[in-house]
């Protein structure tokens, strides 16, 4: 079987095995330096983001007015890293936790071939000699995955095609 809620109990599973194993893990609330400088705009897959659709339609409308500005000025941002417009910054706190794309939940505890950790924290730790027995996650598996998931398109574009539907609130 292969749906979104698979994949997410498979990801879980996986994480949760890595913070057993290691209560000294970098991941956890109150760090958000993944969320304040990716690489590109988030891209999800249709999937992801129906989910993702549902938690932002729960919003109040304030913050989800401040998402919608922040998309906006995102899809005219040419310099990188960026800042998540889904991140509450003075939180710190991804205001759609339970709902966020599948990269939010595997960033830190998988790997992609040639690409290394991703997070720079981490591989500090790692290049020190921390947690040499870990058993990271494959994200190329989880991409291989994804790919038979619909569509996929950057956050900025499933924003803009809601918001033209007049679905939105
Ligand atoms: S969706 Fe949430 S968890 Fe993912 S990068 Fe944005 S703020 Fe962070």
């Amino acid at each position: 079987m292969n749906t979104l809620d698979q994949l997410h109990a498979d990801i879980d599973a996986r994480v949760q095995t890595i913070r057993d194993d290691n209560a000294d893990w970098l991941c956890r609330m109150g760090c958000d330096g993944c969320c304040r400088r990716l690489a590109e705009i988030p891209r999800l897959t249709e999937v992801e983001w129906s989910l993702l659709r549902e938690g932002l339609a729960a919003l109040p409308p304030e913050p989800l007015r401040e998402i919608g500005k922040d998309i906006a000025a995102l899809a005219e941002q040419s310099s990188r890293p960026i800042v998540c417009p889904l991140l509450d910054r003075s939180a710190g706190a991804c205001r759609v936790y339970a709902h966020r794309p599948v990269a939010c939940r595997t960033y830190g505890f998988y790997v992609q071939r040639d690409k290394g950790l991703y997070c720079k924290d981490i591989e500090t730790r790692v290049a020190g000699g921390a947690w040499d027995e870990v058993v990271w996650g494959n994200q190329d598996a989880i991409d291989h995955r994804l790919r038979g998931m619909g569509d996929t398109r950057d956050l900025t574009e499933w924003f803009a095609g809601w918001q033209e539907s007049g679905d939105m609130a």
